[in-house]
């Protein structure tokens, strides 16, 4: 029996989880960091909540006897990207990082790339008042001081103080369609986009209405995936390593 650990929050990691689930020989149990109130959660076993580390990491593949581990979180988890490198290395146990593709500007778009959320937040004063932000629930504190814009903010969780003063808040979770997402921008006469570069198919659709609005946007750079791991870029590609590398 292979015991896959898939360390979860994307749709890739709930792809890779039930394309697994059905294979002789294998046992899948995907892990959330258990924030999200109502989660889509992926078939198999799942293991909700943080492991207490890089130690607990190492000690719970221990116990559960795991095999090999795919770090398939968003491309911004960060720290638990750095903890399952750090505890599978302890443990003795393969990591394979799943990472999408980021984003890439094309012809018509107006992008400015940032190296963090504090340094976009910096640009936007130059770029526009009615700013749209969709970097998740827990940045809005970076823009808390931009008393002089107006920002819409869409998150799948509401967000916690502190805010901007001047905030709108949008619950909703995606995918998206560019109408949809051109009708919101226009109805809220947005001037500026601000995204994190996340890569995927499920929210591109506010990039094409930027675009077609001739919208400036903001883009915040991914934090860097960590050398010397092998890495994928699609779920098929995954699935391909794991039987290739750790048939079992
Ligand atoms: P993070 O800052 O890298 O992680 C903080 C801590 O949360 C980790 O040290 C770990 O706690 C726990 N954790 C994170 N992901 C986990 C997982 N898949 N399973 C179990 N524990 C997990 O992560 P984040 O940026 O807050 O993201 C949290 C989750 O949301 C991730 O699963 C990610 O895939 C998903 N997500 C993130 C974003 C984003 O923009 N960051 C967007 C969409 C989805 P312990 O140290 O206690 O183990």
């Amino acid at each position: 029996m292979l015991n896959i650990l898939v360390l979860g929050g994307t749709d890739e990691a709930r792809r890779l989880a039930a394309a697994l689930a059905g294979r002789a020989g294998t046992h899948v149990v995907s892990s959330l960091a258990g924030r999200v109130r109502d989660p889509r959660l992926p078939v198999g076993e799942v293991h909700e909540g943080g492991f207490g580390g890089p130690e607990g990491l190492r000690a719970w593949i221990g116990e559960r006897g795991i095999d090999v581990v795919v770090d398939a979180t968003h491309p911004f988890a960060a720290r638990m990207t750095a903890s399952a490198v750090e505890a599978t290395g302890r443990a003795g146990v393969p990591l394979l990082i799943l990472r999408r593709p980021g984003w890439q500007a094309g012809p018509g778009d107006d992008w400015r790339w940032t190296p963090s959320l504090a340094a976009a937040a910096e640009l936007l004063p130059g770029l526009g008042e009615r700013v749209f932000l969709t970097t998740g629930r827990r940045s809005l504190p970076v823009f808390a001081g931009l008393d002089d814009l107006w920002f819409l903010a869409r998150s799948v969780d509401p967000p916690e103080p502190p805010a901007p003063r001047r905030l709108e808040v949008l619950l909703s979770r995606g995918p998206f369609t560019v109408e949809g997402e051109l009708a919101l921008m226009r109805d809220n006469r947005i001037d500026v986009l601000v995204t994190k570069d996340s890569g995927g198919r499920m929210t591109t659709a506010k990039l094409s209405a930027a675009r077609e609005l001739g919208l400036p946007v903001v883009v915040v750079r991914r934090p860097p995936a960590p050398g010397g791991v092998p890495a994928v870029e699609t779920v098929e590609e995954a699935l391909a390593w794991l039987e290739g590398a750790h048939a079992g």
